[in-house]
């Protein structure tokens, strides 16, 4: 079974074309810059080459051609036609209430797809987008939707509800959805393979970093709590978002800067987290290179990352009631030592000690803890379109052919 992943931004679209059968990529790429100036298409084929393109892309339905140019057509296709793709499974962004598992689309689900939007106004469009047009451009394929908020909506309401007035909730549904939850799900699940132990009988605590960054305590692989909220400025704070901070704040800077909570929120999503403390940049690599050169705002943003990310996981305990495992994953979860060590360091107390030369991993799938250290740490590089391709295929394989 061949099954194409997209994730559809409102200016990008990437994509990876999966052949299930045979557990390989068969190609990925990405539309980028949609609808603006200097738009670029890149097509990659594992051990065929690169295919790198300055096309004009007005929208995403000339972006998703592109992308089926590619796969189908030139030197690098992978495939004769678009008939070989079963399914093509679709990272959407919020679920709501609605979807607590993947669901093929029909007219119904965009219907529901565009309610959620309220609650995603910058991601669902788009992701609705991609589904419109793959239903004509690859119109005998299923058409799958995958949430990033499903794999959370096992949380219990303690777990999921603000203490704020409860007609909030009955009225806008306003509540903890959480995100990354495909993340959460796939590293999970591969942490309980390498540990060689059934998911059923562990308590572990995933903590995906990267450009967002949200922990989750996965017990008996169900998501029992998360650290992003309604929307994903909550929780730990993050390369230009501030995670969680004193909702009084808000009304604050709003007065003494004499603009409205938009633009404060504003400042909040995108000019705070490690970019705002340090003054230079968003990315750990850069921040890393000038707290080593002395540079003590850069030097401060890792700490805090790293303090919160501990303080992170530590709030979440209570929710497993025990824990045998932190398992980190994403650009820096994956990437930066440094970043592990100084989240395990203000960890000791919980039984988390890390072994410094298996720490050194980068970007592979390692046990990094130290031996017999009670609660094993690991990295795990995420693949979320492989968890999405998965469970694209268990839906195609329940719903009768439509192709
Ligand atoms: P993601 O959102 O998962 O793609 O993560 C992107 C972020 O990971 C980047 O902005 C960097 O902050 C971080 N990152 C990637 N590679 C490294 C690295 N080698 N060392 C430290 N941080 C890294």
């Amino acid at each position: 079974m061949k099954i194409l992943v997209l994730n559809c931004g409102s200016s990008s679209v990437k994509y990876k074309l999966f052949d299930m059968d045979r557990d390989r990529v068969l190609a990925r790429g990405m539309a980028d810059r949609i609808g603006m100036p200097g738009s670029v298409f890149f097509h990659h084929v594992p051990d065929r080459g690169d295919l790198s393109l300055d096309i004009p892309l007005p929208d995403h339905y000339e972006a998703v051609k592109a992308i089926i140019g590619a796969l189908t057509g030139g030197d690098l296709a992978v495939i004769a036609g678009t008939g070989e793709i079963q399914a093509v499974g679709h990272r959407v962004v919020h679920g709501g209430e609605y979807f607590q598992s993947p669901v093929a689309v029909d007219g119904g689900v965009l219907e529901i797809l565009k309610e959620c939007g309220k609650l995603a106004p910058l991601h669902n469009p788009p992701n609705i987008m991609g589904i419109r047009v793959c239903q004509k451009l690859i119109f005998h394929a299923l058409q799958v939707a995958v949430f990033d908020t499903a794999f959370h909506q096992t949380m219990p309401d303690h777990a999921y509800m603000y203490a704020i007035p409860y007609e909030y909730y009955e009225k806008y549904r306003v509540r903890k959805y959480g995100f990354h939850g495909t993340s959460h799900k796939y590293v999970a699940s591969r942490a309980a393979e390498l540990l060689g132990r059934r998911i059923e009988d562990l308590k572990m605590i995933t903590c995906h970093l990267g450009n967002g960054s949200s922990l989750c305590a996965v017990d008996g692989g169900k998501s029992k709590d998360t650290t992003m909220g309604l929307t994903p400025l909550a929780g730990l704070m993050m390369g230009t978002r501030c995670g969680d901070i004193d909702p009084a704040i808000v009304g604050f800077l709003a007065e003494k800067e004499g603009s409205g909570p938009g633009r404060v929120l504003e400042v909040l999503n995108k000019k705070s987290g490690a970019l705002g403390i340090s003054g230079i940049s968003s990315d750990f690599r850069d921040l890393e290179e000038a707290a080593l050169k002395g540079h003590a705002r850069a030097n401060l943003a890792i700490e805090m990352f790293s303090y919160r990310a501990a303080m992170g996981i530590c709030s979440l305990v209570p929710a497993l009631g025990g824990l045998d495992a932190i398992v980190f994953t994403a650009g820096i979860g994956e990437n930066s030592p440094g970043v592990r060590s100084r989240i395990c360091s203000y960890l000791a107390c919980m039984g988390v000690f890390l072994d410094g030369e298996k720490n050194a991993a980068k970007g592979v799938e390692a046990d990094v803890s130290a031996p017999g250290s009670p609660v094993r740490a690991l990295v795990i590089p995420t693949d979320e379109e492989k968890m999405i391709a998965r469970e694209t295929k268990t839906i195609a394989e329940k719903v009768p052919r439509v192709y």
